[in-house]
């Protein structure tokens, strides 16, 4: 499930203790109710610190919002073992995170008039790795959005193929990119929302096939981890290789979105894509 990526699983976002949340870069103390009000984004040195499905749906939808597909749960077909049973691990990481796995769906509106469909990834549920819940409910969130006619968005949050799964994982690479094209043809916008980690077969296939690809601020964005390259080629990174703002420069991604912003910009973005007139 790593492909390489060697950061970052230590720093699952951590419930703070009692009423004080210490942000996870500057170490400033701050009310765990602000930090919340502030959509876990650090007021003094704008570190977003890392969320899930259960935080982002408030964010772009307020209260009014719908769990799509929440009967798909995950299985273990293949029997895998290797420190420990592959269901072993299901079953105590879905205890730890309260989520069935690292994917949830929902719709809601962004904005008068203007529903959206959000497949968002769980981090927290054994590194927001794909396996074949995740790419059930992205290929039947993108046929929700093509049936009824509602932009989609995918929120990233990935540590790569689950490995527990092995081609039953990868597969869904070419699933999830063949949904996305049927969806592309009926003329349906996808936005893809990459955050801090998005790496690996998640990369590699729906993050970087949005009509639009933005990312949050100084996320990690990439295939292999930078230690797998540089002993691949051989040869020194540049210095911020693999952030949001790399990448923007590089073109890769089409814009940054501060959180705080995110729902505005969103629904922007969407009335342009759908050709409407931007609400005053
Ligand atoms: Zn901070």
């Amino acid at each position: 499930m790593k492909e390489g990526i060697t950061t970052l699983t230590s720093e699952k976002k951590s419930v703070p203790d009692g009423l004080w949340h210490k942000c996870g870069r500057c170490k400033k103390n701050l009310l765990a109710e602000d930090h919340a009000k502030n959509n876990y984004v650090c007021p003094n040195c704008n570190y977003h610190d890392k969320i899930g499905s259960d935080e982002y749906f408030p964010i772009l939808f307020g209260t009014e919002y719908e769990e799509l597909f929440s009967n798909i749960k995950p299985t273990d077909p293949l029997k895998f073992k290797d420190t420990k049973e592959y269901a072993k691990r299901l079953k105590e990481s879905q205890e730890k995170s309260g989520l069935d796995d690292a994917m949830k769906v929902a719709v809601g509106n962004l904005a008068e008039n203007q529903k959206l469909v959000v497949a968002c990834m769980d981090f927290g549920f054994i590194g927001g790795s794909m396996g074949s819940v995740v790419g059930e409910k992205i290929a039947r969130a993108i046929d929700y959005s093509r049936e009824n006619k509602i932009p989609l968005m995918i929120i990233s949050k990935s540590g790569g193929a689950r490995m527990m799964e092995a081609a039953f994982s990868l597969m869904q690479m070419a699933k999830t990119s063949a949904k996305l094209a049927l969806l592309g043809k009926a003329g349906i916008p996808y936005i893809s929302l990459l955050t801090d980690p998005t790496t690996g077969g998640v990369t590699a296939s729906f993050a970087m096939l949005g009509d639009v690809n933005i990312a949050e601020p100084e996320a990690l964005i990439g295939f292999a981890g930078p230690r797998v390259i540089k002993e691949t080629i051989g040869k020194d990174l540049p210095k911020g290789f693999q952030s949001s703002e790399f990448l923007l420069e590089h073109g890769f991604i089409d814009f940054i979105v501060n959180r705080n912003e995110l729902r505005l910009k969103l629904t922007e973005l969407v009335h342009l894509l759908m050709k409407k007139q931007i609400p005053a």
